[in-house]
């Protein structure tokens, strides 16, 4: 089952401009379901780019990108909308959790928001929350909590409404390396437990070694690695 395919995917800012950049050439990727893949880039290569494309955040100027089978293009903004609201969650590298809500509210706003019952939605919440080993913090809010443990409540937001695509950009990138080994194994251990395919943009080559394939970003095509 492919839950992301791009195919032939192009995109240039500033076209006509003398400050255009063609940053995506060609870029060709299918994600299997339960497929972990790191994202290798240097910075500026056009990770950010492709990972809003792949969720649908942004359009390529050309190519295909069809998520569970479905191609996107022509697609209303309405229907694009509600396929990324349903199917891909995403993760960055700066939490952007809501400040003056709970790590738990922070996971059920999403869910009220896809037609979720309250009751559900904190049940849910705090199934999350456990899994990444911190049930203990569900009435804390943002600010109260460590950088790594914020990371952790954006995991959760991000699969709060069961998506089958996870779009990580540098996740741990602004913990410290013990910190960031801690809360990407249990950003796996969630991914693991739900089957979810994750395309995880990464520096961290330790980390990019242990999941299922590693492709790289290079000169607007995406290569093996
Ligand atoms: P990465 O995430 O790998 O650092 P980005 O996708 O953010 O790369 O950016 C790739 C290139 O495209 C960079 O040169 C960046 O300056 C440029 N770029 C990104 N977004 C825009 C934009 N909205 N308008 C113009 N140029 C952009
Ligand atoms: P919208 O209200 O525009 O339909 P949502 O608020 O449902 O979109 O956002 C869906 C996901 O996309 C959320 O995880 C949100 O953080 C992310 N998102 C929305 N807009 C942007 C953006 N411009 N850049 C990066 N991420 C975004």
């Amino acid at each position: 089952e492919v839950v992301l395919r791009l195919s032939g995917i192009e995109k240039v800012y500033n076209r006509g401009k003398p400050n255009q950049v063609s940053v995506l050439r060609g870029a060709d990727l299918t994600v299997g379901r339960g497929e972990v893949i790191a994202l290798v880039a240097p910075s500026g290569a056009g990770k950010s780019t492709l990972l809003h494309i792949a969720g649908l955040l942004d359009s390529p100027d050309k190519g295909t990108v069809e998520i569970g089978g479905e191609p996107m293009q022509g697609r209303s903004d309405r229907k694009r909308t509600s396929v990324r609201r349903s199917e891909v969650g995403f993760v960055y590298q700066f939490h952007h959790l809501l400040p003056e809500f709970t790590a738990l509210e922070n996971i059920v706003l999403p869910q009220l928001a896809n037609g979720v019952a309250r009751k559900d939605a904190d049940a849910r919440g705090l199934h999350l929350l456990d899994s990444v080993g911190i049930k203990d913090r569900a009435a804390h809010r943002p600010g109260a909590l460590s950088g790594g443990e914020q990371q952790r409540v954006a995991f959760c937001r991000a699969m709060a409404n069961t998506p089958k695509l996870l779009l990580a950009d540098e996740p741990t990138g602004n913990l410290d390396p013990e910190t960031s080994d801690r809360v990407f194994g249990a950003l796996m251990g969630l991914v693991r437990e739900t089957g979810l395919s994750a395309l995880i943009a990464t520096h961290n080559l330790e980390l990019a070694s242990q999941m299922d394939r590693c492709i790289r970003l290079d000169g607007g095509l995406l290569q093996a690695d």
